[in-house]
């Protein structure tokens, strides 16, 4: 199957398996294992903070992020199309007690005024804003703008607000501005991303941050059950993803936009140019829906979900250049069938 879905798809490549098996693994509760601790020195080396965190999910990452920046009855703003406030369970309001103030979301990025005005003054009736988290890349597949950033982290250090940056997907944004991921980890206090996107990594994900933040976080972590024993042999696929899988994803990106071309010839097929920076398409199919998924399934493809009428396909480091061909045959010849 050649799966469109997402990218947490992804497969641990050869590579990865013989280092899961070889790795050199110790107690991680007791902070004995060695992998884990190369891991977080070099997640904390690459994004420019004083330490890191190994985590199951990027769920549990962004959410021992918050309880760690907040306490009890805070609210935080958040974008209103985030994953924290939409794919969490709810989480933040759940473990942290802390209340959601929505701000909109253009080009990817937190609407700045919105912030401005969401910020909560001093009051005896209003609660405490704890915390502003963004997400980018955003699960739009857009990116936001280092000066969006920027403005944001000049605007929240001045009311002496954390900021916790959502970067599942943090290096396919560095990737498209074409910077060092440093120059995006500048302006958050904290960052939570994943190695089991893009990265390839089976399971895991990392959080960044100040020295006693992420000491606190590792508290949380063992507050949520979320300790783990010789995660070494996790660890080891991490190192991986770290230094070679997250040098690739320009590959998966240049797929994209050669897939996005593609289907944007097709006859009554329109992609959104607006959402074309990361490894995800979002297309309008002339098709119905089912009988796509349906037809292309029985010929060995697996396509995402919709938003709306826009099918969202992501690519990834098990599709390749000839897969994203053999598709679009594919899909021509079903097109032609219909
Ligand atoms: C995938 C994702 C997460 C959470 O990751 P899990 O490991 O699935 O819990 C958080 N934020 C964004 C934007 C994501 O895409």
């Amino acid at each position: 199957m050649i799966d469109f879905r997402s990218d947490t798809v992804t497969k641990p490549t050869k590579a990865m398996k013989e280092a899961m098996a070889q790795a050199v693994v110790g107690d991680d509760v007791y902070e004995d294992d060695p992998t884990i601790k190369e891991l977080e020195t070099l997640a904390a080396t690459i994004t420019g903070k004083e330490a890191a965190l190994f985590v199951p999910s990027g769920t549990m990452g962004n959410q021992i992020a918050i309880m760690t920046h907040t306490k009890r009855g805070d609210e935080i703003i958040v974008g209103a199309n985030s994953h924290i406030k939409n794919y969490e369970v709810g989480a933040a309001a759940v473990l942290a007690s802390v209340s959601y103030h929505l701000v909109n979301e253009t080009h990817g990025f937190l609407d700045i005024e919105g912030v401005k005005k969401g910020v909560r003054t001093d009051d005896i009736h209003y609660p405490e804003t704890g915390l502003i988290c963004i997400e980018n890349a955003h699960g739009s597949g857009v990116v936001g703008s280092l000066e969006s950033m920027e403005e944001l982290y000049t605007f929240a250090k001045n009311k002496n607000i954390p900021i916790h940056c959502d970067g599942a997907r943090i290096f396919n944004a560095a990737t498209h501005l074409n910077v060092d991921i440093r120059t995006l980890t500048q302006y958050t206090d904290s960052l939570m991303f994943c190695l089991s996107k893009g990265l390839a990594s089976p399971i895991g994900s990392m959080l960044v941050g100040s020295q006693s933040f992420i000491k606190k976080a590792r508290k949380n972590r063992k507050l949520l059950g979320g300790g783990m024993r010789q995660v070494g042999v996790l660890g080891a696929a991490g190192l991986i993803s770290l230094n070679v899988m997250r040098k690739r994803l320009k590959e998966d990106h240049d797929n994209a936009m050669f897939l996005a071309h593609a289907l944007d010839e097709i006859d009554g097929f329109e992609v959104d140019w607006n959402k074309r920076d990361i490894n995800m398409v979002f297309v309008k199919p002339a098709l119905n829906k089912e009988y796509l998924h349906e037809k292309m399934k029985e010929s060995g493809f697996l396509l995402g979900g919709y938003k709306g009428d826009y099918l969202r396909l992501v690519t990834h480091n098990d599709i390749t250049r000839l897969d994203i061909e053999s598709f679009i045959k594919t899909l021509k010849e079903v097109i032609k069938t219909n």
